[in-house]
């Protein structure tokens, strides 16, 4: 398991580029925590990196642990499939829908792909968000 924000930033920089995301034309900020998300997507960049920005939160609530390689990769992916469709000449975002079934078709693909090659256990994926929602 990775102990600190910058390793784990590269880890999963590593681990998206493994996978063939696109993972260079975004902004991978790794943050400690948020009360409300998992991870955040942003489609517009900063005065210093104008790629689009993809925010995740490492650390578990209430204590300085970050979440397994395999939640965090998975968010990660999530927040990367948010980039695909948003570029996506073809994507058309309905009001009030953050997630269609095609969002859902790409983040399974790319989720067994981890899994296929030992990046992602998704049981314990599942067993995780059985209960919560990526945001
Ligand atoms: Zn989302």
């Amino acid at each position: 398991m990775c102990s600190d924000i910058a390793e784990i930033k590269d880890h999963l920089i590593t681990a998206l580029r493994t996978l063939s995301l696109p993972v260079d034309d975004v902004n991978v900020v790794v943050k400690k925590r948020s009360k409300c998300f998992w991870g955040r997507y942003y489609d517009y960049g900063t005065p210093k990196d104008k790629r689009p920005r993809i925010i995740i939160y490492a650390l578990k609530l209430g204590c300085d642990e970050p979440y397994s390689n395999s939640i965090l990769l998975y968010n990660s992916i999530h927040e990367m499939v948010h980039y695909i469709q948003y570029h996506d000449p073809k994507f058309i975002r309905k009001k009030g829908v953050m997630h269609d079934a095609d969002f859902y078709s790409l983040l399974n693909k790319y989720s067994k792909r981890a899994e296929k090659i030992g990046l992602i256990d998704m049981k314990e994926v599942r067993d995780v968000f059985a209960k919560e929602s990526v945001g």
